[in-house]
């Protein structure tokens, strides 16, 4: 039996859990998922504070003041940002005060320096002020006891930063699963290494690394295992030890020779699928103590491609994310294409928006070991089972990683 690709990836998603919550350094909890809720224990900003450089001074001493008819006030006190000021504003005087500063007592209001003009002991003041004008208040971003950020959120770089301002150092995010990568085949060459006969470069070990990092997983990389089952069953177990989630790169094909099949069998709870999708039809999937085992498909597309239908949300899901999915889009095709398979074509494709729609041109030869389509592409466009697509008319698409 086939399984189509939602019913994999339902099957997989409801088999994983979340990771428990652990303390973490707030700029290392970028990405990571906020476990708690986040009161604001002081005001921002701490103090009423000049958001301009100016004079702070109050507002009804300048109600007539203009370019013609200059109001000139004493300017009593210069207020650096950083530092209090210890003088009180009256009637007829200002303060010189800088961006950030503490605003003075009785001042109400400030003027951008602009609209000024220093003259010897004092300053004219060129425009009429509005009360509060130019000021920033006391907790007018938040105050204390706001609730400011919900366990579930998204750690950003505004949500490190916002921490910061509130003195916060450390915060309970979801654990990120470490992932165990393991490649698997008798043909495969460590890079340096001389190319003999019959074998081949490991290349799926480096771009699962890379998926993974990109998506900010942890990685243990360990290495080549040939198809032996000793030596598998080796690697695998001390893989799973180190890890949460393990990675194999090849051997779950009909076919192949049974190593990795045998031994996969013997860790745990592992099924073997066939998945109705082009690339990647062969996957493996199944738990181990209690730990997720990804068995990806050798041939180098169908590693990337299954990487990212289906191992990168269930990685998600283990972090605490709820939205799994990239989001997908319509995309207008250049070339009539046919599907004549039972299985959903996942095709690599340079997408890009021309008059605000977005449209799709395959990058050449398709076949699962062609990397290079991967390299030339952006993203995958959607063909359905037995369909063929013409020219003009939309698929659905996505784009391929984070950059693109
Ligand atoms: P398998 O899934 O082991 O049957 O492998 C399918 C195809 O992918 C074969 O042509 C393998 O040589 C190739 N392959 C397997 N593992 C890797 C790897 N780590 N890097 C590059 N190609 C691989
Ligand atoms: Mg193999």
């Amino acid at each position: 039996m086939m399984l189509t690709v939602d019913q994999a990836r339902t099957r997989i998603l409801d088999a994983v859990s979340r990771m428990p919550a652990k303390k973490c350094g707030i700029v290392d909890s970028l990405g990571c998922i906020l476990a708690q809720s986040v009161y604001a224990g002081e005001n921002i900003p701490p103090f009423d504070n000049s958001a301009m450089d100016g004079y702070a001074l109050i507002a009804s001493d300048v109600e007539t003041s203009s370019d013609e008819n200059p109001v000139t006030l004493d300017v009593i006190e210069t207020i650096p940002a950083g530092y209090a000021p210890v003088k009180q504003v009256k009637n007829g005087q200002a303060t010189r005060i800088m961006t950030g500063a503490m605003m003075p007592g009785g001042a109400d209001s400030v003027v951008m320096v602009e609209k000024t003009e220093a003259k010897e002991g004092g300053v004219d003041i060129f425009d009429s002020a509005a009360k509060a004008q130019n000021v920033r208040f006391v907790g007018e971003s938040v105050k204390t006891g706001d609730l400011v950020m919900s366990a579930g959120k998204v750690i950003r770089p505004q949500e490190i930063a916002m921490l910061a301002s509130l003195n916060i150092s450390e915060i309970d995010i979801y654990q990120r699963p470490k992932v165990a990568v393991v490649s698997t085949g008798d043909e495969l060459t460590p890079l340096g290494g001389e190319l003999k006969p019959g074998k081949i470069r490991d290349s799926n070990r480096y771009g699962i690394c890379a998926q993974l990092i990109e998506a900010g997983f942890e990685v243990i990389d360990k290495g080549i295992c040939g198809d032996d089952v000793a030596e598998l069953e080796r690697t695998l177990r001390s893989a799973l030890g180190q890890a949460d989630v393990l990675i194999t790169s090849g051997g779950v094909s009909v076919g192949d020779y049974d190593v990795v099949k045998i031994v996969l069998e013997k860790l745990g709870d592992i099924n073997f699928w066939r998945v109705a999708m082009k690339p990647g039809k062969p996957q493996a999937f199944g738990i181990a103590d209690g730990k997720p085992i990804f068995g990806l498909p050798g041939n180098p597309v169908s590693s990337l491609t299954v990487f990212e239908l289906f191992v990168r949300p269930a990685l998600f899901k283990m972090a605490g994310y709820t939205k799994l999915l990239r989001p997908t889009f319509k995309a207008v095709l250049e070339t009539d294409i046919k599907n004549d398979t039972n299985r959903v074509n996942f095709m690599r494709a340079i997408i890009e928006k021309h008059n605000g729609r977005y449209h799709a041109k395959i990058t050449g030869d398709q076949g699962s070991g062609i990397l290079y389509s991967l390299v030339l592409a952006n993203g995958l466009i959607t063909i359905p089972v037995n369909q063929t697509i013409h020219a003009g008319e939309t698929v659905d698409a996505q784009f391929f990683g984070d950059a693109f």
